[in-house]
């Protein structure tokens, strides 16, 4: 069976989030294929030296990037930790990004306590 994929994407307020996250989830996130928006990917390699194939950064396409992916059945869960308390220029971006996740099924989780909850299943 093939190496599934997880997506992980983390607004700049949520950054630390994230990297708390990969630390604390790090054995499991490593039986996965990584992908990751350019700034959150290079934090989590640098932080929990995982590997993550890096796609642009969210702001220039990156989320757009993701959301192709998961249509296209590549990606079996998406991380993406939104901050609420900041406005984003590029919403409508982040906004397909998570219809095509409800379009297709996609295990998505929005914060830290829903992704502890999916990565600990063994649904994956
Ligand atoms: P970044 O993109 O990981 O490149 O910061 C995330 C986002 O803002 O969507």
């Amino acid at each position: 069976m093939p190496e599934q994929t997880i997506a992980l994407i983390a607004h700049d307020g949520k950054k630390a989030d994230m990297v708390a996250f990969a630390l604390q989830n790090r054995e499991r996130l490593s039986r996965y294929h990584l992908v990751a928006t350019a700034t959150t990917g290079k934090l989590i390699h640098e932080k929990c030296s995982l590997p993550v194939q890096c796609v642009l950064s969210g702001p220039l396409g990156g989320d757009a990037q993701i959301a192709a992916m998961v249509a296209t059945g590549q990606v079996a869960a998406v991380f993406f930790f939104v901050d609420p308390l900041a406005a984003q220029a590029h919403d409508p971006d982040i906004q397909s990004l998570l219809r095509i996740c409800n379009v297709h099924n996609v295990p998505l989780a929005t914060n830290a306590a829903t992704a502890t909850y999916i990565i600990s299943e063994k649904t994956l």
